[in-house]
């Protein structure tokens, strides 16, 4: 009798083996079927026949929602824009950039906002009175261990990966969600062998509230990618109906006049910082054209 097969998550690739976590939670080291052509990489949704309770052959794998470089991961669902109440201030071109870097892969960015133990930075406040509107904004502090429930239940049944600056606590929350899940899935970790470090594979750790979070920081380049000019306002949501107004409907709310959403960066309404960090990646994105 053939074996049924089941379908599961890719967790870890470890020394030629592929860690497949199941409906159940249950995990199975996986050999990889010799028809399977395809690169798998962790995030990587799979067909596969269990052999017993903790082995299996790796027979499929489904298309991917999205796949991205640095980390190497695929179908990741949610974007953790982290950044400092303080020390170090936020940085909002990078803030801005990064939400846009998320919207462009199609993945939902939430923004984080660490350190809440600290006194809390203009810039700061600035992302705390106008990104509501638009995005979700989580106040955490890793240190006090405020607010990685809301982190994780912000990530249930997603795949997550944290992307922000250096020094702005991202290493800390991982420990504090991966401490939590440790208390549930310390039996599997000790079963996935980790700790024996050798090559360095992106691994998703399985949270409590469900979920997976990816172990390292996400989208360490901040190119931007090949796109037209036409193509960018669509990234930036909080412009979309202050652009109903715009005398042009292919506006790039630049040079052109009668623009409602320059109309309301004047009213105050679109935030300044936030219209200018557009500014600066449409003309990137105008000089990269120029070299096509
Ligand atoms: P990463 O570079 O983003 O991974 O940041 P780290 O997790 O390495 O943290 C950078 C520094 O910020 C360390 O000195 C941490 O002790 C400190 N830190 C992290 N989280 C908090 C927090 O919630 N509050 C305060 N006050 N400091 C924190
Ligand atoms: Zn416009």
């Amino acid at each position: 009798m053939p074996q049924k097969q089941a379908e599961g998550l890719v967790i870890k690739n470890y020394s030629g083996f592929y860690y497949v976590q199941d409906k159940m939670d249950n995990i199975y080291e996986c050999k990889v079927r010799g028809k399977v052509k395809e690169k798998l990489l962790s995030g990587d949704r799979v067909m596969f026949t269990p052999l017993g309770m903790r082995q299996g052959i790796l027979e499929k794998v489904m298309p991917r929602e999205n796949q991205l470089n640095r980390p190497r991961v695929a179908n990741v669902t949610r974007v953790l824009v982290v950044m400092a109440c303080d020390q170090p201030k936020p940085d909002l071109g990078l803030l801005d950039r990064l939400l846009f870097l998320a919207e462009f892969n199609r993945i939902t960015p939430y923004i984080i906002l660490n350190k809440c133990d600290l006194d809390i930075h203009e810039h700061a406040m600035q992302i705390l009175n106008y990104y509501p509107g638009t995005y979700k904004v989580i106040k955490t502090s890793a240190r006090q261990n405020i607010g990685i429930d809301m982190l994780g239940d912000a990530i249930s049944g997603e795949i997550a990966v944290f992307a922000g600056p250096s020094g702005v606590g991202k290493s800390h929350m991982l420990q504090r969600l991966i401490g939590q899940a440790d208390i549930r899935t310390g039996e599997v970790s000790a079963k996935i062998g980790r700790g024996k470090h050798t090559t360095r594979h992106v691994e998703l750790y399985p949270l409590p509230q469900g979920g997976w979070i990816v172990d390292t920081p996400g989208f360490s380049v901040l190119d931007m990618p090949a796109l037209k000019r036409e193509d960018l306002p669509q990234y930036f949501p909080d412009f979309t109906a202050q652009a109903s107004d715009c005398k042009f409907s292919n506006c790039l709310h630049y040079r052109e006049k009668e623009c409602g959403v320059k109309t309301a960066v004047g009213e105050h309404i679109i935030l300044s910082s936030r219209y200018q960090n557009y500014i600066s990646m449409l003309q990137e994105v105008m000089e990269r054209e120029r070299c096509y």
